[in-house]
């Protein structure tokens, strides 16, 4: 079999959709390998959602480019948000890439290959009809192991136009799958050895408003999910706070391989400033639907984004979010200070608060989430908490690894000889390290 190299920045869309291209690559003769020097194919899945992504991607592309000049057979590949983005130009600037492929176009990875073997001058495959059905066609992949965690893409798109974002220019328009295709996806996963399944979009809990055949809600979709023989737990993201229902509180209450865990991105904790980033909901209203959540499942775990200097942020302002964090005593949170994003509105405007104002407030978030996250984790000792087991350890004094319900990394001793990958272990916990939970596992074994 020839063999394919796959780089992945930025979400779990994207490791998802390198997933996804590995499973139709797989069908067209080629391995995934960890080698790019054997690789008869690269492809450099990207984002451009963090700043310098393209600089990224020129500097990834002048080491590859040595390899390629040892074996002018060797085919290269761009794919990802980036790619969709800016496509023209970089085909442009890097003329030793042989296709582009939007986020929206991996489906046609197979012929691109086979297009790029042929053609002279790169393929860009980036245009998408944004009203097409969103349809990820099971593939016939028996002997593709699957990961322990597995990713399913629900719902791809964006409708809200956060004024910071550029996915809904990326990814296209709010669009979901049949649930009925997504059912059999993850039975294929789990027969393949999946045990976890992360339920993945941009907005998942907008599933099911736009254009299914058979319309559900996304907390029905989890329901559906849960039937399925051998799912052992169940994971979603990315949530969007104005499309949080009662149902979901509903779900993680009723279904126990539900994990207690919900990232609900807040952003910001001053009104204006979520006005200004056309966010659609009020810091009031993100605390109470996290209230409500907390009363009906005390034990879940809360984690968000939050961007510190927005355009014209005042001190009282960022103040607000610093609030809003310790009221709601998040277990993590991903941090960035902004920066435009090339195509999103804010783009547009005066970026006015100076860097220095932004790295100490970028640093005071952190700060503060650091203390919340070490002090809910310290409240984890003493407890027996269920682990799936991911990994073996080869150092720091522990068997293995992996993550609780709330999606704390967790390291296990007492389990060498015992335990095995895919396990759930029932663990006390001991101690913490950081933000990692260090336990025993009991002597009931697995859980
Ligand atoms: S909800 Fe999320 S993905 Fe959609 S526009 Fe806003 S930040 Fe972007």
């Amino acid at each position: 079999m020839k063999q394919v190299f796959l780089e992945t920045f930025g979400c779990q869309m994207n490791v998802a959709d390198s997933d996804r291209m590995e499973s139709l690559l797989f069908q067209s003769g080629y391995l995934r390998t960890d080698q790019k020097e054997e690789a008869d194919l690269i492809v450099v899945n990207t984002c451009s959602v963090r700043e310098k992504a393209e600089q990224k991607v020129y500097s990834l592309f002048g080491q590859l480019l040595p390899l390629k000049e040892k074996n002018p057979d060797l085919i290269l590949g761009l794919a990802g948000c980036l790619a969709q983005q800016e496509g023209d130009r970089l085909a442009r600037r890097i003329p030793d890439l042989d296709f582009i492929l939007g986020p929206d176009t991996i489906e046609n990875i197979s012929d691109a290959v086979a297009q790029a073997a042929r053609q002279t001058k790169p393929l860009v495959w980036t245009r998408f009809d944004s009203h097409k059905e969103y349809s990820i066609p099971v593939l016939d992949v028996e002997d593709q192991p699957a990961n322990l965690s597995a990713f399913v893409n629900i719902i791809k798109g964006c409708d809200k136009f956060c004024s910071f974002c550029i996915v809904p220019y990326t990814r296209g328009r709010e669009k979901s799958r049949e649930a009925e295709e997504i059912y059999a996806e993850v039975r294929s996963l789990v027969k393949r050895g999946a045990k976890e399944i992360f339920l993945l979009g941009q907005n998942v809990n907008a599933y099911g408003k736009h254009g299914l055949n058979k319309p559900i809600a996304f907390h029905e979709l989890l329901y559906g999910v849960a039937e399925i023989p051998g799912v052992e737990r169940l994971r979603f993201t990315t949530s969007y706070p104005g499309d949080f229902t009662e149902g979901m509180i509903r779900a993680y209450k009723d279904l126990d391989i539900l994990m207690n865990h919900l990232h609900l991105p807040v952003q910001s904790g001053n009104d204006r400033i979520l006005e200004l980033m056309r966010r659609g909901h009020t810091a009031a209203e993100y605390r109470d639907m996290i209230a409500r959540l907390r009363d009906a499942v005390p034990d879940i775990a809360v984690s968000s984004d939050i961007i510190v200097g927005f355009p014209t942020e005042t001190e009282a302002e960022f103040e607000d979010t610093l609030k809003l964090m310790e009221e709601v005593d998040f277990d993590n949170n991903y941090m960035f200070s902004y920066s435009p994003r090339p195509g999103a509105p804010a783009a547009e405007w005066e970026d006015t608060v100076p860097e220095a104002d932004k790295k100490l407030r970028l640093q005071k978030t952190m700060d503060l989430q650091n203390r919340l996250t070490l002090k809910n984790a310290q409240a984890f000792v003493g407890r027996k908490v269920e682990i799936l087991v991911a990994e073996r350890m080869e150092r720091n004094g522990s068997d293995f690894k992996g993550r609780s319900p709330q999606y704390w990394t967790t390291h296990i001793t007492g389990g060498n000889g015992e335990l095995n990958i895919g396990d759930t272990a029932v663990v006390e916990i001991k101690e913490t390290k950081g933000r990692v939970l260090i336990g025993r596992r009991t002597a009931s074994g697995n859980g």
